[in-house]
């Protein structure tokens, strides 16, 4: 499987030609000339538009190498708790690799390996790991272990927190477990008016990474009206790979009368876009293969808008555009870049230095 990152050449890895957004001409292999005029005729998808950014994060690329590196340094069977990232694809492609995903640490044999997501785990994880003395292999995205530490260093000055996340979301359980008796969820504006929450000096409010911008600060302005002493942190919890990526699927939902967003129901952030895109009063749908493509999605929308979750793999993405193409070669894919990402975390370096050792 391609795990290309959305960040790679596009022309590189798509099997077709994608123009900016914005271009005048459209790219046509002859043999699809006639074809052109027919869907013009038939009203089938006219043009299709890619946003960027979209895919993989920093995240998601670092937690997909470690746990390669961690194949190359330990071998089959290989321990993870809770699926890497949460997109099925991935987690087959290593399944097929030896990999085992767990959700309870007692499942594991004592004095193994194990890798914990890039959604983190809570202390008591850890304390549960240390106890069947597990070798621990922490693929945390640095940007949830940032809340982490947030949650510490405010716990440890005797704060009490506001924690806006989801419900039974593994990241959730994994930054409310830092502070399990000072934390209380809230998940919407709503759930911030109706908070009943005893008198606190010290308060503080922290974030899942993954969730809508705009939701979070409607929440943010309840809980400051209701409680005007509580601490925000200095840095939006929300990551930058959802805030950009929300951003896009925005601007795409502008200029589209249908978007579709390629990730698995079970994304955070692939669902987020879905929302994004239809608060805006565009039809919108999550696929996470081809077959999920309808017929008259083809064939009553002209401009498709095409975006995916931070944990999605290009190749979908890919199967994705070629399913429409099918019904139309002739229409053009174009790219909406909205903003150019860098970020990039590096696996560490006793990771690299022990996998080199192995090849
Ligand atoms: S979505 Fe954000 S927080 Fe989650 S893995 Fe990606 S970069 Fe990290």
């Amino acid at each position: 499987m391609d795990l290309s990152s959305a960040d790679a050449d596009e022309s590189k890895t798509l099997p077709f030609k994608l123009q900016d957004s914005g271009g005048s001409q459209s790219w046509l292999p002859p043999a699809f000339a006639c074809l052109v005029n027919l869907s013009r005729y038939n009203k089938l998808v006219d043009k299709l538009l890619l946003a960027a950014p979209r895919g993989f994060c920093a995240g998601v690329a670092y937690a997909i190498e470690v746990v390669d590196l961690a194949l190359k340094i330990h071998g089959a069977p290989l321990y993870v708790r809770h699926a890497i990232v949460h997109n099925e694809w991935v987690v087959k492609s290593f399944e097929e690799r030896g990999v085992i995903f767990v959700e309870n640490i007692e499942e594991i044999p004592p004095n193994s390996p194990v890798v914990f997501s890039a959604h983190g785990v809570s202390p008591e994880v850890r304390q549960k790991s240390a106890a069947r003395q597990l070798t621990i292999i922490d693929a945390t995205c640095p940007l949830v272990t940032k809340v982490h530490n947030e949650a510490k260093r405010f716990a440890a000055k005797d704060y009490h927190f506001i924690y806006i996340g989801h419900q039974g979301h593994v990241e959730a359980e994994g930054t409310m477990g830092e502070a399990p008796d000072r934390m209380v969820l809230v998940e919407t504006p709503v759930d911030a008016e109706r908070l009943k929450l005893p008198h606190h000096e010290k308060l503080a409010v922290l974030t899942q990474t993954t969730l809508s911008v705009d939701e979070v600060q409607s929440t943010m302005e309840v809980l400051k009206r209701r409680f005007p002493h509580l601490e925000t942190p200095a840095k939006e919890d929300i990551c930058y790979a959802t805030t950009n990526r929300q951003g896009a699927v925005r601007e795409l939902a502008n200029l589209c009368d249908l978007v579709v967003v390629v990730g698995s129901r079970t994304s955070s952030n692939s669902n987020r876009l879905r929302e994004v895109a239809e608060s805006l009063g565009c039809d919108a749908f999550l696929v996470l293969s081809p077959d999920e493509i309808r017929p008259e999605w083809v064939r009553d929308y002209p401009i498709v808008g095409v975006t995916s979750g931070a944990s999605t793999p290009e190749s979908l993405v890919e199967s994705i555009i070629g399913k429409f193409l099918e019904a139309n070669p002739g229409a053009p894919v174009e790219i909406l870049e909205t903003v150019k990402e860098d970020v990039k975390f590096l696996p560490p370096r006793n990771l690299i230095q022990l996998a080199m050792a192995q090849s």
